[in-house]
């Protein structure tokens, strides 16, 4: 067959802005940590509309600053979804807390406000919870059961920059929410990430366990070299080299978003009606996808076909990927650790086991949605057909 696209799951969009912004910082007197990843925090704070934001070197350091500097640690318990990406629960387990996993819903992939309840126990402190692919939590049920419990909140929102519930921000609603800059995110500094801390307290306890502890930061030091350390710091800050590409992500952050929501749309209309595949997405209109990529899940005949269905794709050129090939309890650190009975994850493993995820990113067109839709059909169609015979 000869391949007529190649249509690549994840693509850096990176412009003469960005290549311009690194080489102006290259001819400054800051490196790392000034005004360029200062004004990105501000700038983010406008793009999500609040918090306190603070640059950090990549998401998995944002979560794992959140729960140490709230106050988790050994003894506690951190509820958190089966089904994520490894670094939700890392970030729990390295500051000594028990990670307590949870089963998603099938319709979102994600944690309920009945299975976080349930899940409680007296030695529970925190909730650790994704956003999955960009697909809100419900974050005001959420939010009552760490009231009634007295909980802290920790929001993973490595795919969800533009995420909303009621219009409010993922991330916005916990104590912390946290954000990634890899490459194939919404935005991409190289690597880099983001903490949006709701109180200035974090926010400060943050900024400070940054960079080192130091009580003061290098323009607020009237003496240069003089300083004191009252606290344990680590050093997590993001490079202006980076922050400056960050900016000029963000600025184009709107048209991003619209692309990724109008492929989606498109695809997934392209996909109505096909039996045996199903969509993740939002269940209300109050709800704001971010549209990382599109989760066609696969049931009945086609359930045991996801390996031969990925390579019939990439064979047409249509680059895939999985969100997440295991639910983090069957990961060998975490079975041979926690030895989970896993049949408690069913929704979790068959989002792992029959899920494709499709590419919707604003490098591609409405064209190869089409496209993407119907190499799809075509392909369900033929081993559906060669099932039944
Ligand atoms: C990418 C990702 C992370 C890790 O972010 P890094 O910046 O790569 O450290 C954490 N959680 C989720 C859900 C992610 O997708």
């Amino acid at each position: 067959m000869t391949q007529t696209r190649k249509i690549p799951f994840g693509k850096p969009w990176i412009t003469d802005a960005e290549r311009n912004a690194v080489l102006g910082v290259l001819a400054g007197d800051v490196l790392t940590h000034g005004p360029q990843a200062h004004e990105f925090e501000k700038e983010f704070v406008a793009a999500i509309g609040g918090g306190h934001a603070l640059t950090l070197s990549n998401g998995t350091a944002a979560l794992h600053l959140a729960y140490w500097q709230l106050g988790i640690g050994a003894g506690d318990e951190v509820i958190v979804p089966a089904q994520t990406h490894v670094a939700t629960v890392h970030a729990v387990e390295v500051v000594g807390a028990r990670p307590v996993f949870v089963d998603c819903d099938r319709l979102t992939g994600n944690m309920t406000p009945e299975a976080i309840e349930a899940a409680v126990t007296a030695r529970t402190r925190a909730i650790g919870l994704v956003h999955f692919v960009g697909i809100p939590c419900d974050m005001p049920a959420i939010m009552k059961t760490a009231a009634k419990h007295d909980l802290r909140v920790v929001e993973d929102c490595a795919l969800a920059l533009g995420t909303r519930w009621d219009g409010v921000h993922a991330g916005l609603f916990g104590d912390a929410g946290t954000f990634s800059f890899y490459p194939v995110k919404h935005i991409t500094t190289g690597d880099g990430g983001m903490l949006v801390a709701r109180h200035a307290d974090l926010a400060q306890k943050v900024s400070k366990a940054r960079a080192f502890g130091v009580d003061r930061t290098f323009a607020e030091r009237s003496v240069p070299g003089v300083y004191d350390v009252l606290s344990l710091g680590i050093n997590y800050r993001l490079s202006d080299i980076n922050s400056a590409i960050g900016r000029e992500q963000l600025k184009r952050l709107g048209t991003i978003l619209e692309r990724r929501a109008r492929n989606f749309a498109a695809l997934k209309s392209g996909l109505t009606g096909l039996e045996h595949v199903a969509v993740l997405d939002v269940t209300a209109a109050n709800q704001t996808n971010s549209h990382y990529c599109l989760t066609a899940v696969l049931d009945g005949p086609l359930a045991g076909q996801r390996t031969e269905i990925i390579r019939r794709l990439n064979a047409a050129g249509v680059g895939t990927s999985v969100y997440y090939p295991h639910p983090i309890p069957r990961l060998a650190y975490y079975r041979e650790k926690y030895r989970e009975d896993l049949s408690r994850f069913p929704n979790a493993a068959r989002i792992s086991d029959q899920s494709i995820a499709l590419p919707v990113g604003p490098h591609l067109e409405v064209d190869d949605m089409n496209y993407i839709a119907h190499e799809l059909t075509k392909i369900v169609r033929d081993l559906t057909c060669s099932k039944k015979n």
